[in-house]
């Protein structure tokens, strides 16, 4: 994730503080569609009913973002306001500011994905936030300059909050709705991906390393208040750097079994943070295709074998590809497919639900690569059309069987018609 701070850092920094009346127009004309939009999506969802409700514990807050999704749709979650651009600007710059937004081109040249098929993310409001995060913390983000200093982002501190709040923090919390959103559906169809999230530097009391909102931490913890049969998560963080914030989050909580795969190298290199991590693998410079998939698959395997989740978080960083300025390792495209197609391969291969995040990775080449990778996990039949009604546990307070949890409902479908 850390090396969103470059990309936006520069681009800012170089391109972006003269704030014009048209592009001020712009943002506020494009604010305004979203607010429609979103407010259109809200109202076309429903939200969780009120009488949903824990057996004599305290009720959940009441949410928009585990609406009920049409069977129609797949359970890929993403909303154009993901893609923090400028006016342009973004297309002279060798990072790719808009990688979200190109990721879902190309699933939609390929015709893999619709708008019409696709699940639209919500933005996360401040009650969803408060789920994982501190008052405090929360409060802090309308000073701009902590903003700054959480994205690396400098020129932050001298714009408004609000501007600050609309560019930078409403396109974040977009993505941290979406994941938590992705969470449910995982649950109920086996699988699900946000285009965007993975925050992984951030945790309930603090943000880093590009990272304002603990994504991760938030669509677990969802999970476990709200889903019944859901009390156990494994997360595999495959981004080329340490994900500081969920394990400082789970520090201590057996719930939560942290598989991390990382350069030990590099930022953040967080020792207090380690200490949750049950299953620590630590990459040296360059580490290359071979080694690197063979420490994958090695550990994958063996962490299911440990421990069977409820649900797997994978967190699909692509900055360990090679030449990536802040990454430091050194693994070619394919090796980034074969990478997912393993971790796919044995999490559902075990009829355990998955929720992947795209995290980190910004070269120019980067979305081409997670969209190939979705395709190859589509190709290969480990992302398809919905298993059947009741395969998996219920949002709390509805009416189906929990004992179906442990049900295997991963299917090789001979054929595949998503469009
Ligand atoms: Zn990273």
């Amino acid at each position: 994730m850390v090396s969103g701070l470059l990309m936006f850092g520069q681009v800012f920094a170089e391109n972006e503080w003269n704030v014009n009346k048209y592009e001020t127009i712009t943002i506020q004309t494009m604010a305004l569609i979203s607010c429609i939009y979103l407010d259109q999506t809200r109202n076309a969802g429903g939200t969780m009913s009120k009488e949903q409700d824990t057996e004599g514990g305290k009720r959940p807050h009441d949410t928009e973002l585990y609406v009920d999704v049409p069977r129609t749709r797949l359970p890929i979650v993403y909303h154009p306001i993901y893609n923090i651009t400028f006016m342009g600007m973004e297309k002279l710059h060798p990072f790719d500011a808009g990688k979200w937004g190109k990721v879902v081109r190309f699933l939609k040249e390929e015709q893999f994905v619709t708008d019409e098929n696709m699940v639209p993310a919500l933005e996360a409001s401040e009650e969803d936030l408060k789920v994982a995060h501190t008052k405090s913390y929360l409060s802090s983000l309308k000073w701009s300059a902590i903003v700054a200093g959480i994205t690396e982002i400098p020129p932050l501190m001298f714009l408004p909050n609000c501007l600050v709040q609309r560019r930078v923090l409403r396109p974040l919390r977009t993505q941290t709705g979406g994941t938590i959103m992705a969470g449910k559906l995982a649950i109920e169809r086996g699988w699900a991906i946000n285009i965007g999230g993975g925050f992984h530097h951030c945790s309930g009391d603090e943000g880093g390393g590009f990272c304002a909102y603990a994504d991760i931490t938030l669509a677990i913890k969802f999970l476990f208040e709200r889903v019944e049969g859901v009390a156990t998560a494994t997360i595999i963080d495959l981004d080329a750097h340490q994900g500081n914030g969920h394990e400082r989050d789970f520090l201590g909580d057996r719930r939560v079994f942290i598989m991390d795969v990382y350069n030990c190298h590099i930022y953040p290199r967080d020792r207090i943070a380690k200490r949750a991590i049950r299953r620590n693998v630590e990459l040296d410079w360059g580490t290359q295709d071979a080694e690197y998939l063979r420490k994958v698959e090695l550990h994958t395997e063996g962490v299911l074998n440990e421990m069977r989740p409820d649900i797997v978080v994978y967190n699909a960083g692509t900055d360990v590809l090679d030449g990536d300025p802040l990454g430091g390792l050194a693994i070619s495209p394919q090796g980034i497919i074969v990478r997912d197609e393993i971790v796919f391969r044995a999490v559902r291969g075990r009829g355990i639900p998955i929720l992947m995040v795209t995290s980190g990775g910004y070269q120019k080449m980067t979305a081409r690569i997670i969209a190939d990778s979705i395709l190859n996990l589509h190709h290969k039949g480990l992302i398809g059309p919905e298993e059947g009604e009741g395969s998996s546990p219920k949002p709390i307070g509805s009416e189906s069987s929990v004992s179906e949890k442990n049900k295997c409902v991963f299917q090789f479908p001979n054929s595949l018609h998503l469009q």
